[in-house]
């Protein structure tokens, strides 16, 4: 009976192991055999096989015969028009299928660039949110993302918090995006170190192999949220952490005189709990959106650094700056870093976004060995359909 459920691994179907024999064993029982070329031997080597070829199939990675010139532009749109010529050639097209199937230890960095065609509002672009929001009487975009106008003025504070609740709103309705899947693919084949994202629309979360953890500790998720989350807010003086209720963001201009900022209710509760005890009063926090403003010191800044000299001391092989104009010091920085590290272990540096780098940008990373301009949603296209990615 044990021997047809759960075989010992070293027996033979219906013969008794070590471990099962009696002390004394009778004379039928027959001892493993423990010669070498015996044709006993009790196990073959014929399911170790595949697994090995498996592995070395995975470690075998082919040579990299073609390195374009450094800050090499490649044009997806005249790429995918029929354009073979000069900077859109094969080989470039080729080099850049090559980075996306054959890295092993791939770093992402990306940005708004990345959910647009969810139908996330890019930030910056003409046509972006800044923008929109300036239209509507914000003095700047930026304003609103801006600690100290948020949080030093009622009337910039409502503005935020609608902007808060139309925001999460948006995000609720968004489904990850061909570049999105694109990512998930590779984190689920194993070669994807880490996506680093300045989107603050969670849509990874939708993801099998991109999920993210909040907070951020050990072991490390595969995304990393660089400025946090719509869908979670925090209290400032308790700090918990909660699922974001939009509702309590739903404010409204002549709420003025009220609090525009919800309170906390765990903080609450310890006041209640305090004041029947006799004890004094320690205030209730305000809860905010646990995202990242300009002008504040990142809450998690530490623990990124950790992720990030995790990543570094892992020797990636491939950079992909997606999606993003690197406008943020502390993500271009540490770009940087990484651009330095591939670089140093022969890898691939790719720049990826319909806007070109500036040249302070390229001078700033060094070592951009392709600058591809155009929709990252549209990568796919240009590798040939029998890509493994395309699978
Ligand atoms: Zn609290």
């Amino acid at each position: 009976m044990h021997e047809q459920i759960e075989p010992e691994p070293f027996s033979k179907k219906g013969q008794r192991t070590d471990t099962m024999l009696p002390l004394t064993p009778p004379s039928t029982v027959q001892k493993p055999s423990t010669s070498g070329n015996h044709e006993e031997i009790l196990i073959t080597p014929r399911k170790l096989f595949p697994e090995l070829r498996k592995l070395s199939s995975k470690a075998r990675k082919p040579p990299l015969r073609y390195r374009p010139e450094r800050n090499t532009v490649f044009d997806i749109d005249q790429y995918l028009e029929g354009s073979r010529r000069g900077k859109c050639s094969e080989k470039n097209a080729k080099f850049l299928r090559y980075a996306f199937e054959h890295s092993r230890r791939v770093v992402m960095v990306a940005g708004a660039g990345v959910s647009v065609a969810a139908g996330i509002p890019d930030f910056r672009s003409s046509g972006g949110l800044f923008s929109t929001l300036r239209d509507e009487g914000v003095a700047s975009g930026k304003e609103l993302f801006d600690f100290n106008r948020v949080y030093s003025s009622a009337e910039v504070g409502l503005k935020f918090n609608r902007m808060i609740a139309d925001m999460h709103a948006k995000c609720q309705e968004t489904r990850p995006t061909e570049f999105h899947r694109l990512a998930n693919t590779i984190a689920k084949e194993g070669r994807l170190t880490r996506l680093y994202t300045q989107n603050i629309d969670s849509i990874e979360d939708g993801m099998s192999h991109l999920q993210t953890q909040v907070p951020l500790e050990k072991p490390f998720p595969k995304t990393v949220q660089l400025h946090g989350s719509i869908r979670h807010m925090f209290c400032n003086k308790c700090s918990k952490i909660y699922d974001m209720d939009p509702s309590l963001f739903k404010a409204q201009e002549e709420q003025l005189d009220r609090e525009v900022f919800p309170l906390c209710p765990q903080c609450t509760e310890f006041e209640v709990v305090r004041a029947v005890a006799g004890m004094r009063s320690q205030g209730v926090g305000k809860l905010r959106p646990r995202i990242v403003l300009y002008n504040e010191i990142h809450p998690e800044g530490e623990s990124i650094g950790d992720v990030v000299s995790k990543d570094l001391k892992g020797r990636p092989d491939c950079l992909i700056i997606v999606g993003t104009t690197l406008k943020i010091p502390g993500v271009r920085a540490m770009c940087k870093q990484f651009a330095r590290q591939v670089h140093q272990s022969n890898g691939i540096v790719l720049w990826l976004n319909t806007e070109l780098p500036t040249k302070s940008i390229e001078d700033f990373l060094g070592f951009i060995d392709l600058i591809v301009v155009g929709d990252c949603q549209k990568v796919m296209s240009v590798f040939d359909t029998s890509s493994v990615l395309s699978k």
